[in-house]
């Protein structure tokens, strides 16, 4: 180690040229880069396909799966800090790297948040609640777990599932047989069954927390998700002054609990009572957060660079209300090319963030659209208007 001797900075901030690492070179990386640049950083990106969205803003791509030590040991070398955009990252891989530089969220958000078994019993743990759940591993199991927690159930697989995939709905008695199947998963392998619960809406809270512990909650945000994937988000939410208090306290308890360093997600039901459950969590920054970009003081992205390079949290108040609609790919795998673009930004208050994914297919999340209003509903009526110009492109048939 060289010289110790605190700097008008601290002695621990990682400051501009130095270059930060991110596993994962998806949307949230891209994101997370563009950001990084905006302050000076320097950016270095494993991914396993050289063109993913955060190529394009990033000094250098390590090719390599998310399971890759030897990959993810040559983005340390080049790198003075190391983040993930994904949970899905190997525990060995953070291990690895973090003996070489520091990893911020860190090892033990990764765990406790890439596993929802571990998850669950990790809420559970402080106290913070979740819905009814067991952990399953056969069709009769799930047979005694929707006697004893009611139905619908929904049947989770614990690691890689997302954006609703890797799970199943059981709403009645005569589905509990096959369900394992179902789900694609070898007999014996632990499934998280859990009770669906009738929420009055879904919301999410994005909480950092710096170096030196400080935290600082982003307003909440209410989401929208149809078929498991997010639809839309509008924040700040209007809840009940309660309800932003009690999220806000959930986010910082768990960020808190978890000694993470960086920005963490819960996704929050409210339920018809006015109480709050965890529904899942991510100790990263959120597609739900996206409208920070252009709706907030600080985005949730340049948030997190200055909390793993331990530089002070910035201001969270939202602008405006604003409102955030997914770009959701169409139709069969090709080229990607969106119409509708001059239409769109036609819209008051409208940004366009396209990921620059090469192609598109159904369910893709390829975009967003945010929109400022002065109130939440003409935020959310702008961004929904200009997303309703927008559509991807039609291969023509080739001409004759
Ligand atoms: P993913 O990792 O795919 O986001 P989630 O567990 O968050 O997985 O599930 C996706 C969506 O499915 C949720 O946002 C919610 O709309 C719905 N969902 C999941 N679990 C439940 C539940 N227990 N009760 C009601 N809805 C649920
Ligand atoms: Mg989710």
């Amino acid at each position: 180690m060289s010289s110790e001797r605190p700097t008008p900075d601290g002695p621990r901030s990682i400051l501009p040229p130095a270059t930060i690492g991110i596993l994962g070179g998806g949307q949230l990386g891209r994101m997370l880069g563009l950001a990084a640049r905006a302050m000076g950083y320097r950016l270095a990106v494993l991914d396993p396909d050289p063109d993913c969205p955060a190529a394009a803003v990033a000094d250098r791509v390590v090719v390599g799966s998310y399971d890759d030590v030897g990959a993810a040991l040559r983005l340390a070398d080049v790198s003075d800090v190391v983040t993930y955009e994904l949970e899905h990252i190997a525990a060995e891989v953070v291990e690895a790297v973090s003996e070489q530089v520091p990893v911020r969220p860190g090892h033990r958000p990764l765990v406790v948040t890439q596993d929802r078994l571990a998850e669950r019993r990790f809420v559970e743990s402080l106290g913070i609640a979740v819905a009814p759940w067991r952990e399953v591993r056969a069709d009769a199991e799930v047979g005694a777990a929707a006697e004893a927690l009611g139905l619908p159930l929904r049947l989770k697989v614990p690691i890689g599932g997302y954006d609703g995939r890797g799970q199943i709905r059981i709403a009645d008695a005569g589905e509990v047989d096959g369900a394992v199947a179902r789900l694609g998963r070898p007999p014996g392998s632990p499934i998280l069954a859990e009770r669906e619960l009738e929420f009055v809406s879904e919301l999410s809270i994005i909480v950092a927390r710096g170096l030196d512990g400080a935290e600082a909650a982003f307003p909440v945000a209410r989401n929208v998700h149809e078929a498991g994937v997010l639809r839309e988000s509008v924040a700040p939410g209007a809840f009940d002054v309660e309800v932003t208090e009690a999220a806000g306290d959930i986010g910082r308890r768990l960020a808190a609990a978890m000694d993470l360093v960086g920005t963490l997600t819960a996704e929050l039901f409210l339920l018809a009572h006015g109480s709050l459950v965890v529904n899942e969590l991510a100790p990263r920054v959120h597609n739900s957060g996206h409208w920070t970009i252009d709706g907030a003081e600080t985005s949730q992205f340049e948030q997190h660079i200055r909390a793993i390079c331990g530089l002070p949290l910035g201001p969270t108040d939202a602008l405006y209300p604003t409102a955030m609609v997914n770009l959701l790919g169409t139709g069969r795998l090709r080229p990607a090319r969106l119409d509708g673009i001059d239409a769109a930004l036609a819209v008051p208050g409208l940004h366009l963030h396209l990921y620059d994914k090469r192609r598109v297919f159904g369910g893709r999340k390829m975009g967003h659209v945010t929109a400022l209003g002065d109130t939440p509903s003409e935020a959310l009526e702008r961004a929904r208007t200009g997303e309703k110009h927008l559509s991807w492109h039609e291969e023509q048939e080739a001409e004759s």
